[in-house]
């Protein structure tokens, strides 16, 4: 099917779109890699009276560290994130998510902030950039705010931004030097969608967790943050009983439905075999850092 007729501007600033959004309102989309919005266009679960194609503004496509955070423009794709260097090691929570997700044609269109403001709860960016602290900042006629990815996600599909807010970048808080992470994905076959995913994320200070980040993709309505198994790691020793309780805890956070995917108690057993396996990896890379 075709999408509905629709106006078409490709602004060169970030101000000229947001100008662009005032004009429209709720009828206006952004639109980043179309990965998402293009099919539900043509579906007709969208039909944006007008089309704000961000891809030309110049200056949001590059990863780099930035007062005390790695920050991720706007136009990063997936790709970028796949073949960065910058991705690795520390973050390697957010370097292990990007080749997981969809194809190659996707991850060359796709953005990292398309992906957050899109909200999928099947979204693999979202846990692990929960998992990553992370927050996004988003300008509006207003000017910029910083929004916590928790607040970001309101539920399916649906975010706190405001139709007139562009978001210009992702910002991960630095871990600090002994850290590491990663994301595991179960899906039925190499570039689907999650059935499960858990991203984790750890740093340590002294052999003690310092900060632990645990989020869980396709098990609820949207990413969602084991929190109390990060609690239980706060300030423990990544020591078998702490990692096996920690894994319990987290498959208890879940919120999985039963559907052609599998049942909701083999999804929840999923969890904690990844959640352990996760930590093991995580532990393992932040202690050799
Ligand atoms: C076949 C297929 C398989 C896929 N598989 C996966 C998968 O396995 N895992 C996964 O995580 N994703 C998957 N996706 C989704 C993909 O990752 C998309 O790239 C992503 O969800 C949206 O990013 P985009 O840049 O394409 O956004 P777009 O489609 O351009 O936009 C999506 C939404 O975000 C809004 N938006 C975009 N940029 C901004 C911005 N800067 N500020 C505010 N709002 C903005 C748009 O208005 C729109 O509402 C798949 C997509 C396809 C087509």
């Amino acid at each position: 099917m075709y999408p509905a007729t629709f106006e078409y501007h490709a602004p060169a600033s970030v101000e000229e779109a947001i100008s662009l959004l005032e004009r429209y309102g709720d009828e206006a989309k952004l639109l980043a890699g179309g990965q998402s919005l293009i099919p539900l266009m043509k579906l007709r679960f969208a039909s944006p009276r007008a089309l704000v194609d961000v891809n030309r503004i110049e200056g949001l496509d590059s990863i780099g560290e930035d007062d005390g955070h790695l920050a991720i423009g706007a136009l990063v794709r997936h790709k970028d994130c796949e073949r960065s260097e910058a991705l690795r090691g520390r973050y390697g929570v957010l370097g292990d998510a990007a080749p997981q997700i969809s194809d190659p044609i996707v991850r060359n269109l796709g953005t990292v902030a398309g992906s957050l403001a899109h909200a999928d709860p099947q979204g693999d960016w979202g846990s692990a950039l929960l998992a990553a602290g992370a927050h996004v900042e988003a300008v509006g006629p207003g000017g910029t705010r910083t929004i916590e990815l928790d607040e970001l996600f309101q539920g399916p599909f649906t975010t706190c931004l405001e139709p007139t807010e562009v978001v210009t970048s992702v910002r991960v808080p630095d871990p600090g030097p002994r850290a590491g992470g990663t994301y595991l994905k179960l899906e039925r076959k190499v570039g689907d969608f999650a059935t499960v995913g858990v991203a984790v994320h750890v740093s340590l200070d002294n052999g003690t967790v310092r900060r632990a980040g645990i989020a869980l993709t396709a098990v609820g309505p949207r990413n969602l943050r084991a929190r109390t198994a990060e609690e239980a790691l706060a300030g423990a020793t990544l020591d078998d009983d702490t990692i096996r309780e920690a894994a319990e805890l987290a498959a208890e956070a879940a919120q999985p439905r039963s559907d052609h995917r599998g049942s909701a108690d083999y999804k929840r057993n999923v969890v904690r075999v990844f959640t352990e396996r996760g930590l093991r990896k995580a532990a393992e890379t932040a202690q050799a850092a």
